[in-house]
Formats: C-alpha cells, sequence, structure tokens
C-alpha cells in the first residue's frame, strides 16, 4: 500500500510540475508577445474620436503612425449618443481625442471637459471663421460641416496640425499625407459640382428628415429641407410633414431620402402624404447623414459617402 501511494504520490507531482512548467512556458510566450504589442502600440499614437468621419481623416493623415478609434460606429446617431463605459475607456486610453463639436455631440460636453484635465481634447471644427459657418439661431452653428468639403479641408488640417504637436518626429509624414488626403477630397468637391448641374436647377431641393444637409446645399446650390431642424433630439410635428408635402408637390419634386442614422418613419409620412394628394413621390434612396457606412465597404469611408450620397440624390432628382 505504500509503495503505491508513493507511486501516486509520484505521478501526482510530476502531473503537478509538467503542468506548472508548461503554463509558465506558455505565460512567458504570451508574456512576450504581449509585450511585444504593447510596445509597439505606446510608440504608436493613440487616438480616439466620436465619429467616424473624423477617425478616417485621422487614419490618412497619421497612417500606421496612429492608432484610432472611433467610438460612434454606423448607423449611430451623434445627437441623442450616451457614453457607454466602454466608450469611457476608449476616452481614457487616448493620448489625443479628436471630436467634431458646434454641439454635434451634445450629450458628452461634460465628458470632453474632463478628459481635457489629462490630454489634449481637440474639436476640428475649431479654426473654421465664424462667418462661414451657418447660424441657425442666436450662436447656435449647424455642426454638419463635413457637407462642405471646403469647410472639412479645415477640419483635416487641424488634425494634421495637432498629430504633428504629438508627435513632432514623424511631421513630415503628416504633411504628406494630409496633402495627399486633401488633394482627395478638392477631387470630390469638383465631382459633387459637375454631378449637381446634372439636376435641372428648379429640381435642386434636398428633403431629408433632419437638417444635415445645409453646408451641403449651400455649398453645391441645392436648396435643403429637413424634418427635424438641426439636431434629431427635436421633434417633427403634422404640420411640418404638411409644409414639406406642400412644398414638393408645388416644384414637382420627384424623391425625398432617408438616412442611415434616423429612423425614416417622418420621410414616409411624407411620401404618404404626397400620395394623398395625388403626387407620385418616391424614397430616393439613404443618405449617411451623421454616420458613415459599414466598415469595409466604399460607403464606410468619409470620400466613399460622400460620393454614394451625391450620386444617389442625382439620379434619384435629375
Ligand atoms: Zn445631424
Amino acid at each position: 500500500m505504500n509503495g503505491w501511494k508513493l507511486f501516486l504520490l509520484t505521478i501526482a507531482l510530476s502531473i503537478a510540475l509538467i503542468g506548472c512548467s508548461s503554463s509558465a512556458g506558455t505565460g512567458d510566450g504570451t508574456g512576450e508577445t504581449d509585450m511585444g504589442d504593447a510596445s509597439e502600440s505606446e510608440d504608436k499614437v493613440r487616438v480616439t474620436t466620436t465619429i467616424g468621419q473624423i477617425a478616417d481623416a485621422v487614419q490618412h493623415i497619421g497612417g500606421d503612425r496612429v492608432k484610432v478609434q472611433a467610438i460612434m460606429g454606423p448607423g449611430t446617431d451623434p445627437h441623442v449618443y450616451r457614453t457607454s463605459q466602454g466608450d469611457i475607456s476608449k476616452l481614457e486610453e487616448a493620448d489625443i481625442i479628436f471630436y467634431n463639436g458646434l454641439n454635434l455631440e451634445g450629450n458628452m460636453n461634460d465628458m470632453f471637459v474632463n478628459m481635457a484635465q489629462s490630454k489634449p481634447v481637440i474639436a476640428v471644427t475649431e479654426q473654421i471663421p465664424e462667418e462661414q459657418l451657418l447660424e441657425v439661431e442666436d450662436g447656435i452653428y449647424d455642426p454638419h460641416v463635413w457637407f462642405d468639403l471646403k469647410l472639412w479641408q479645415e477640419a483635416v488640417k487641424v488634425i494634421e496640425s495637432r498629430l504633428r504637436e504629438i508627435d513632432p518626429d514623424h511631421a513630415d509624414r503628416y504633411a504628406e499625407n494630409a496633402a495627399a488626403y486633401l488633394r482627395e477630397i478638392q477631387d470630390l468637391h469638383e465631382y459633387i459640382q459637375e454631378r449637381i448641374a446634372e439636376i435641372p436647377e428648379e429640381s435642386r431641393m434636398l428633403v431629408t428628415a433632419h437638417d444635415a444637409f445645409g453646408y451641403f446645399g449651400n455649398a453645391y446650390g441645392m436648396e435643403v429641407r429637413g424634418l427635424q431642424g438641426i439636431s434629431t433630439d427635436a421633434e417633427y410635428s403634422v404640420n411640418d410633414v404638411n409644409a414639406i408635402v406642400d412644398l414638393v408637390t408645388e416644384h414637382n419634386i420627384k424623391a425625398v431620402f432617408i438616412e442611415s442614422s434616423v429612423s425614416e418613419k417622418a420621410i414616409q409620412a411624407v411620401v404618404e402624404g404626397a400620395a394623398a394628394k395625388g403626387h407620385d413621390l418616391t424614397i430616393g434612396g439613404e443618405l449617411f447623414s451623421d454616420a458613415m457606412g459599414e466598415e469595409g465597404t466604399e460607403e464606410g469611408t468619409y470620400i466613399g459617402m460622400i460620393k454614394h450620397n451625391v450620386d444617389t440624390i442625382v439620379d434619384a432628382l435629375k
């Protein structure tokens, strides 16, 4: 019996030792890999942004020098967005935070003030001259500046200069990347002008669920109407729907548009209202207003979402 006990004890000890050494081995291996990743990502500038349009610009300018994450994904409405615990971690671990500003991220203002105590928290719209902003009420500006590509170029320049400041060793690379991205935006700006010209002048009216396209209309010569005003936190009324129905009927507008980040209920009501008046109005397609499309698709980039919008609008209205 003693012999057996000793034998079993020996086996048990061996298993324990094998277990120990193998788990220690795995642990060391993982540890090394972790440290490798950590030092590599520590070397990169960690950037957290609110909307995807900003993250996309940061990625273009920063290239492999930055590790970017956007807290608002496809279909997310920034006006009413509330930060989750996961978002707070992303904001906390960032070296620098970029947000749109002009109260687009209305519920996050306290968070930005809080984070600004420990790191740069930058509104990409900070350098746009006040007279180029659309003032909707006293001191309240339309935040959807990415739809005027000339204004968005100003936002891109802010991102470039802030990245150069925080990572001066790679300033040249940021400047080079930014110049290339600004050229791409410039090309798209010209493309929009050409395409909008295809719509008969009297049909250049863009009706959407909320007023995200004021800058677009301003820059490219379209009249724009939204049911909900510049923020989705406002409700629309039956009167708002009726006014839009009258307008599109009167101007014989063929199509209205839904948005990926806003309920399509209001736009459906407009289509039904027009039908009741004998005006054949269709939904011209889905536009990406405040959020980009799914990651990995063309619309999941700023350039792609703008191009998609323009093609959708022109093809439905021309
Ligand atoms: Zn909006």
